[in-house]
């Protein structure tokens, strides 16, 4: 017999956004003014007509366990949503309402990963895919993306071994704000055909996206359906977070062993947040369009903020909410202020601890020597921000 904690335990760690939200949030309460541009949530409210059908579902006691994939009214939106976004049409029985896109991801990969199999990340990457795939018994192969974090597929074509099972791609990506190009995902779907391998998409930031560049799911090429697990959700595009509302498309054996696995942990979907996420997927979608334009003047300020410092380097930022710069120029050499930074993490912690703005390593994202901010918050409070980035990084340098 033992106390110890399981031995998986020893190679998964808490999400380092969930660990500097709880640093940040001891600080507030010591009653430091704290900017955070860490937390990947839009600061938007959630819309009215969102609201008033949790409410309202909470008024009509619908307030019980639900279907273990989530009711049917909500999974018949979601196919609606897909074929006309997308163009991939899904049966109700290959679409499954997790309780956020998170749990879509954990449960798809324990669907799919069994021990020792191997998982395919492109990285920069979502801080969570490779403790995910860890936690579902597998080992996550880390691949470099291009300089401009498009994919390699020189690079993912050679990690591929035969116990690889899939490959995670997220576009719109956090934390680089890339978009993949059509072109890379066809040529990925070739790859995946020939390896008989899965893709798992995280489309996540679908709608926030800016200019020209348009989002284009995976799943849509010829022959490439049965081997995608489409994951999405609602948490951003709709300003849900706290909602915790995700799902995933898939073959219908995939989806069925990702609902047992949902179903022997959280049973069912929140139901009040299914008939809010009905409402989310078949009202008006006029407040997407705001919080997408409002998103884009903040890329645009964001950006001219960050590549006005000397020496740092932000490159085209196409979609979600994040700026991911490089500020390799500031670490490793000793600065005007007489202090070295060895890492990236050295160097935000000095941006919290001095400066007070919240930011997060790129190593948390394993492209260390970059650091990301969201820029889902008000201009003003931007401006705050990137005025103590700006300082901050200046006194070091300058
Ligand atoms: N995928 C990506 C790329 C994300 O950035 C996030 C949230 N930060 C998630 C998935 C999880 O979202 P949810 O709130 O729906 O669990």
């Amino acid at each position: 017999m033992s106390t110890n904690l399981s031995s998986r335990m020893k190679n998964v760690s808490v999400s380092p956004t969930t660990a500097l939200f709880a640093k940040v949030d001891e600080m507030k309460r010591q009653g430091v003014d704290i900017i955070s541009l860490n937390v990947g949530e839009p600061d938007f409210p959630t819309p009215e007509n969102i609201k008033e059908a949790g409410i309202k579902a909470i008024n009509e006691d619908f307030t019980k366990y639900t279907t273990g994939n989530g009711i049917a009214p909500l999974r018949e939106a979601v196919a609606k949503k897909v074929m006309a976004d997308n163009g991939v049409y899904y049966e109700l029985n290959e679409i499954a309402i997790m309780t956020g896109a998170k749990q879509a991801l954990s449960c798809a990969l324990m669907a799919i990963v069994g021990d020792g199999d191997e998982v395919i990340i492109p990285v920069p990457c979502y801080v969570s895919y490779p403790d995910m795939v860890k936690l579902a018994g597998g080992t996550p192969i880390l691949v470099e993306r291009n300089a401009d974090f498009s994919l390699d597929l020189d690079a993912i074509s050679s990690a591929i071994t035969d116990k690889t099972k899939a490959v995670i791609v997220c576009s719109p990506d956090n934390p680089t704000g890339a978009v993949y190009s059509k072109d890379s995902l066809r040529a990925l779907s070739e790859i995946a055909k020939e390896k008989d391998i899965f893709v798992i998409s995280d489309e996540i930031y679908e709608k926030i996206i800016f200019g020209e560049n348009k989002h284009f799911s995976i799943a849509s090429v010829p022959g490439m359906k049965d081997r995608t697990v489409l994951v999405n959700g609602f948490s951003k595009t709709y300003s849900m977070t706290g909602w915790r509302m995700g799902y995933v498309c898939a073959r219908k054996d995939v989806i069925a062993a990702a609902i047992k696995v949902q179903s022997q942990t959280t049973t069912t979907p929140p139901s009040i947040s299914q008939m809010a996420s009905l409402e989310a997927l078949t009202g008006s979608q006029e407040s997407v369009s705001m919080m997408v334009s409002e998103f884009e003047k903040r890329r645009d300020y964001v950006f001219e903020r960050l590549n006005a410092i000397p020496e740092v380097v932000c490159g085209d930022i196409q979609g979600a909410f994040y700026a991911f710069f490089d500020v390799r120029k500031y670490i490793g050499s000793l600065g005007a202020d007489g202090r070295v930074f060895s890492d990236d993490k050295e160097l935000c912690a000095y941006l919290l601890e001095d400066y007070h703005v919240a930011t997060m390593p790129g190593s948390a994202y394993f492209a260390p020597g970059f650091i990301r901010i969201s820029f889902a918050s008000s201009m003003e409070v931007l401006k705050k921000a990137l005025d103590r980035i700006e300082m901050g990084l200046k006194a070091h340098k300058c």
